[in-house]
């Protein structure tokens, strides 16, 4: 888990290590992908957490679970999981580090 402190919410992270290479090494890349953002269909509460609970296993074993969360909190991306969180969980942690 990253820190609240570092440059830019960055966690230490250097911008550069937040822009560029870890994308390479993520763990949600092929077909696992959909698993992290919403279907284009209705989706129900229990299938979203399922959904969710899946995508989340599969950050816990990503080597650059990190630079993924900071990067998300970065551009405040608005939709998915990234770094283990979802858009909810991302607002708590940004606020709380505002806070
Ligand atoms: S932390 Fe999760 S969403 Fe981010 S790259 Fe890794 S598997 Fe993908």
């Amino acid at each position: 888990m990253a820190t609240s402190s570092g440059p830019a919410a960055g966690g230490g992270l250097s911008s550069r290590e937040l822009q560029i290479g870890w994308q390479y090494r993520a763990a949600c890349k092929g077909p696992v992908s959909n698993l992290f953002f919403a279907p284009n269909h209705l989706e129900r509460k229990e299938q979203r957490l399922a959904r969710e609970a899946a995508a989340k296993a599969i950050c816990r074993t990503c080597p650059v679970l990190t630079e993924c969360r900071e990067y998300a909190l970065l551009v405040r991306e608005p939709h998915g999981i990234w770094g283990g969180l979802n858009e909810y969980e991302r607002r708590q942690l940004l606020a709380r580090r505002a806070g």
